[in-house]
């Protein structure tokens, strides 16, 4: 069998554990990793994580950043950047693992072995900043992917989509300049990190490179579907980027406390299938997901298992996509509106 898809799973990221309960836990992807190698055995090819360099890490976290990290971790005490982000004794080596296992399926990815790709890596990572840890999150693997991919395959044209339901603010901030890599994030309005406002478009050489979404909570199936098919329309038509990397946070679960938007567990392979569409047309296919959250440990394995099974199949229905008013008007009020033709 040609297999076209290549996962990372690996039970050496398991290994961060933090002092106290936190919904952030290796129980979240422990039995997940033992159904999806079972599962996808024959389909999928699987790869362990590798330990990220540490200047591929430096290409996006200052380098006093890691001195801290590194100073910390020889301590024997725990140490917390916020009441969510610890550093314990195995955390920055799970933190080095979980971002090369991101640059593992990126070069197994650019060098043709797979088309698409699922990153299944803890601590996750879109709210670190360059200078700090916050939200769960130690190194962004996303944003170091993508600094990866410009340094290494010389991209020039990276579109990373996060549809967590947290704003990705240290995506946002590695790239806020740049047009080399587009950030779309969609998340939950007025909740953490309280960042991701639609009239944060970027700077400079990167003003309209950044499209953030802040929708309501409450939004679902529906909403979601119609706001992200109408602006991957507009903005990967023009863009034409040449991989598609995807902050895949499944934490706007409608079965998750953390958020209020409710999505079910079949858009999470519905918005699977449009990307790998997209990735098709556009970028021969190139797609790779990297996940963020998640933390009802139910539905977090039933939308990745919904996720892969999209990532697998060939979709021969046409992805049905209604009419909301509600999103609409999130399109037409947004500053971007006409920098992208959101229509
Ligand atoms: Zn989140």
């Amino acid at each position: 069998m040609n297999k076209r898809v290549g996962l990372v799973v690996d039970d050496r990221l398991l290994k961060h554990v933090i002092p106290r309960h936190s919904p952030e836990n290796p129980g979240r992807i422990g039995k997940l990793s033992a159904l999806v190698r079972e599962r996808y055995r024959t389909e999928c090819r699987f790869y362990q994580a590798r330990t990220a360099a540490v200047s591929d890490i430096e290409a996006v976290h200052s380098r006093f950043y890691l001195d801290q990290l590194r100073e910390h971790q020889l301590r024997s005490e725990p140490f917390s950047y916020d009441r969510d982000t610890y550093l314990m004794k195995h955390s920055l080596a799970t933190a080095h693992l979980a971002a090369g296992g991101c640059l593992e399926l990126a070069d197994r990815i650019m060098t043709g072995e797979v088309d698409h790709g699922f990153a299944m890596i803890r601590p996750p990572g879109h709210h670190a900043e360059p200078g700090r840890g916050m939200g769960f999150c130690i190194l962004n693997n996303v944003a170091v992917t993508a600094e990866y991919l410009r340094r290494r395959y010389q991209l020039n044209r990276i579109l990373i989509l996060d549809f967590d339901a947290h704003h990705g603010n240290g995506t946002q901030e590695v790239f806020y300049d740049s047009d080399e890599v587009l950030v779309i994030s969609v998340h939950q309005r007025d909740i953490f990190p309280f960042s991701g406002k639609a009239g944060e478009t970027g700077s400079g050489k990167g003003e309209g490179y950044t499209i953030n979404l802040p929708v309501f909570a409450q939004f679902g199936d529906a909403e979601y579907t119609f706001l992200l098919g109408r602006i991957l329309q507009s903005v990967v038509e023009q863009y034409l980027p040449q991989i598609l990397l995807i902050s895949a946070g499944y934490d706007g679960h409608r079965d998750e406390t953390i958020s209020g938007t409710t999505l079910s567990t079949e858009w999470f392979g519905l918005i699977t299938a449009m990307l790998k569409q997209y990735a098709r047309e556009i970028c021969g296919g190139r797609l790779l997901m990297v996940l963020e959250g998640g933390y009802n440990p139910l539905s977090l394995g039933a939308s990745v298992v919904a996720t892969i099974d999209s990532l697998l199949t060939a979709r021969r229905d046409k992805i049905g996509i209604f009419f909301s008013e509600r999103a609409n008007q999130l399109l037409k009020d947004h500053p971007l509106h006409n920098r992208w033709a959101l229509q």
